[in-house]
């Protein structure tokens, strides 16, 4: 940790927590982010189909996610890969939440989709590709609606709290950040889950802090046992990717997890939350600083 944190948060002072115990909680309908609950969002990378949205809905809400995941707009690695449904997927994550009563996250990528967006999600996501688009970010600030803010695969954690201190002075303080895994020299996963993130942020930050294990690992094997890691050092929550037949998926198949498998990985969670819900910042452990 930077020991230039140390009491200067001029750069996100919106989003540093002041005294311990303080904290945000985002509300979305009845759900509460970053409170005692562990709350979980599933569903699939892109939303492919009408079918396979309302499918993986009911499959994860019967499994106890409370937050429906699907993008309708795409940032994909590849421009020739699937770019999402747009408007149509908007449509159908709207059937699911009216069929399901589950609330919806779904990426906004530029800022003219904003709008058209905010009608629809409940939660707006940010991805990673994404963290320090200013434009969007400050379009985020007028929307009436919570952010889920991922961190860029090459971004600080300082940077990330700047790009929520950039939505927060644009009028939005409903922000929940989410660690995904960054790059770094190990290629035996996709990216590297820097799980010290979580306690980092939860320690200098209010706001509430989730784990996508799903883009970390890559692999669906890791899936659960970095969700196991991120419910233990005290993450408010997770965004995992759920697919009927992961297999056959358009995008992110060989991360994500079937029902079955999302399921079992929901009971097992069982006995890690209370341990993480134990757990508060502590700032005299991380503000050490120190020479490399
Ligand atoms: C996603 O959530 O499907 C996604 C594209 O995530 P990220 O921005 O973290 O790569
Ligand atoms: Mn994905």
């Amino acid at each position: 940790m930077s020991s230039q944190w140390n009491g200067q948060f001029s750069c996100f002072d919106l989003v540093a927590r002041k005294e311990r115990g303080s904290r945000t909680i985002v509300r979305v309908g009845d759900i509460a982010i970053g409170g005692h609950a562990f709350v979980v969002m599933a569903g699939p990378c892109a939303v492919e189909s009408e079918r396979q949205l309302l499918e993986t809905a009911e499959a994860v809400a019967l499994a106890g996610a409370r937050i429906l995941r699907g993008g309708a707009y795409k940032p994909r690695s590849s421009p020739y890969s699937f770019q999402g449904l747009g408007v149509e997927g908007l449509k159908i994550l709207k059937k699911a939440r009216d069929l399901t009563g589950l609330a919806i996250v779904t990426e906004v990528m530029s800022p003219e989709d904003v709008g058209i967006i905010a009608e629809y999600a409940d939660i707006m996501q940010v991805g990673t590709r994404s963290m320090e688009n200013y434009a969007l970010l400050e379009a985020l600030g007028g929307c009436g609606r919570p952010v889920l803010l991922k961190r860029g695969m090459t971004a600080r954690l300082e940077d990330l709290l700047r790009s929520a201190q950039v939505i927060a002075l644009n009028g939005n303080c409903d922000i929940v950040l989410c660690e995904r895994g960054i790059r770094t020299f190990e290629t035996a996963t996709r990216n590297t889950l820097d799980i010290a993130a979580v306690p980092v942020l939860k320690t200098v930050s209010h706001l509430p802090v989730i784990v996508d294990p799903s883009h970390a690992a890559g692999v669906r094997s890791l899936v659960p046992v970095l969700a196991r890691a991120a419910a233990v050092v005290g993450a408010d929550g997770l965004l995992v990717e759920v697919h009927p037949t992961p297999d056959q998926a358009l995008s992110d198949g060989v991360q994500s997890l079937d029902f079955d498998q999302f399921g079992e990985m929901m009971r097992d969670l069982q006995r890690f939350v209370p341990i993480g819900s134990a757990i508060e910042g502590t700032p005299e452990l991380i503000f050490a600083g120190g020479e490399a």
